[in-house]
């Protein structure tokens, strides 16, 4: 009865936590009563077309320009920032029915994609570090190294003058990441669109821009070839209004105009400003972690159980269940799960299921091999005592050999915790808000990596230390009682 009662207490605290989790896999959707709602994929950060303002909020002229057009033609739409080339892969893989996110109109990406009208003109320039007085074009590059960031405009461009020049291209998926590896001097210059480069110097990213814009492409709201022709034909006859009613303008001026805000707070009051989003992150960092332990705690019993049992069949089972989950590193098998299997089976996997799934497949193989270990470590001598003594298996696994094998385990268990706590960051990857995730955003605004870095460590070292001294404290006490 008593467990009964407990297991139901259990599952309805898991039901809670995964709606509330639930809630977070978008971050906006337009007002309007009828019709689909289209699902949007965007960059993370692209200011200022897509990116998290000071109070949390996603802005920018991307997001801003949707949000008057739905308005304008009356269509829902949720955003899903994924980062640029993720969200070109999910839109080829047609998880999302658009992409904007300042995503230039080039021939090549015509033959898969159906674009809008062009909304915002682009090009590509290169930017250096604003001490530097020594590179001044592209000939200055022979020998050098070169930050790009991956499926975009300025990456081909790299591409194809790269031999030309004698560089070499390393590659990033964010734009401040580019940044960064520039001020730190491992490459020496980087190549990024003129509207996005002119708006972080402004905003005192520490670079400048050195050469012209190349010829480029300009902007377009993209969706699949063929598909979703309806949202494209409402796209541009929402822009066409916008544009006559002056909404677009005040939308430009509003982020690149003559007042437009530029930051300027000290390291306090940035490293202030920001904690209220960091801790965000980290709460939902500690959800992840207690979720996903849950179920790996379910599935190591299970599969824990049928490693040490006595049929042959579960335990083949068992073991190549770990094999596998144990082998994958944890950033493929997110992109697996999230990206992969949705692709080939086509359906839309939620972030947060993606990101629970990954976790507790992972740290289930891991939990599995702590609790084989643990019912391993206790000498075969005292099941067989038992059982000598007439008391049947399951009692003598129950009563004699689990409540040692626990006491092994606990260890163990801080440790895995630990690491699972830790491993919630890799997700940031496919786009889960977390902690790791939550400085990235932040970092990409205020461009000051070292100030909220050095935060968001500390951040996971209090909780980290803090979690094991709890633990510590736990484990005298079983053992004592
Ligand atoms: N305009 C570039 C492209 O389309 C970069 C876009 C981005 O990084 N969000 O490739």
């Amino acid at each position: 009865m008593k467990t009964t009662k407990i297991s139901f207490f259990i599952l309805s605290l898991m039901l809670l936590l995964m709606s509330s989790l639930s809630g977070w896999a978008g971050n906006a959707a337009a007002a309007s009563d009828s019709g689909k709602t289209y699902v949007i994929g965007t960059d993370i950060v692209f200011a200022p077309f897509e990116y998290e303002d000071e109070n949390g909020n996603y802005v920018g002229i991307d997001i801003d320009l949707l949000d008057a057009i739905a308005k304008d033609q009356n269509f829902k739409y949720q955003i899903k920032s994924l980062g640029f080339n993720a969200a070109v892969q999910a839109l080829e893989a047609n998880q999302v029915d658009g992409v904007i996110a300042g995503m230039s109109i080039t021939d090549e990406r015509k033959a898969k994609f159906d674009f809008s009208e062009p909304y915002y003109d682009s090009g590509v320039v290169m930017g250096i570090s604003a001490n530097n007085d020594t590179v001044k074009s592209y000939e200055d590059l022979r020998g050098k190294k070169v930050a790009v960031k991956t499926g975009t405009e300025g990456y081909s461009f790299a591409e194809s003058i790269a031999s030309k020049y004698g560089f070499t291209i390393v590659p990033f998926d964010e734009s401040y990441q580019m940044y960064d590896d520039v001020m730190t001097g491992n490459s020496v210059a980087c190549f990024e669109d003129e509207p996005v480069l002119r708006y972080g110097v402004k905003q005192n990213n520490g670079l400048k821009i050195v050469t012209d814009k190349e010829d480029g492409a300009s902007y377009g709201f993209a969706v699949s070839k063929g598909k979703n022709q309806e949202l494209l034909e409402m796209f541009n006859a929402g822009l066409v209004n916008i544009k006559a009613n002056g909404e677009y303008k005040r939308i430009i001026e509003e982020y690149v105009g003559e007042n437009a805000q530029v930051a300027n707070l000290g390291r306090w009051e940035l490293i202030q400003k920001s904690l209220p989003s960091l801790l965000k992150g980290l709460g939902k960092t500690l959800l992840y972690t207690i979720v996903s332990l849950f179920f790996a705690f379910i599935i190591g019993l299970i599969f824990g159980f049928m490693k040490v049992g006595q049929n042959k069949f579960l335990r083949v089972v068992a073991t190549v269940f770990v094999d596998i989950f144990r082998g994958i590193p944890l950033i493929v098998l997110a992109f697996f799960i999230y990206f992969g299997i949705p692709q080939a089976m086509g359906f839309t996997m939620p972030l947060f299921l993606a990101a629970i799934l990954t976790l507790s497949l992972n740290a289930g193989a891991y939990v599995t091999e702590i609790i084989r270990g643990g019912i391993q470590s206790i000498d075969r001598g005292q099941m067989e005592a038992a059982r000598s003594l007439g008391i049947p298996y399951r009692k003598a696994m129950i009563k004699i050999v689990i409540p040692q094998a626990v006491r092994v385990m606990i260890p163990s268990f801080i440790n895995q915790m630990v690491i699972t706590l830790k491993d919630t960051s890799i997700l940031s990857v496919i786009g889960l808000v977390e902690l790791t995730q939550s400085g990235k955003i932040v970092i990409a605004r205020t461009f000051s990596s070292f100030d909220i870095w050095l935060t968001v460590a500390v951040m996971y070292l209090i909780v980290i230390i803090t979690l094991t001294k709890i633990a510590d404290y736990l484990e005298v006490k079983i053992r004592r009682g």
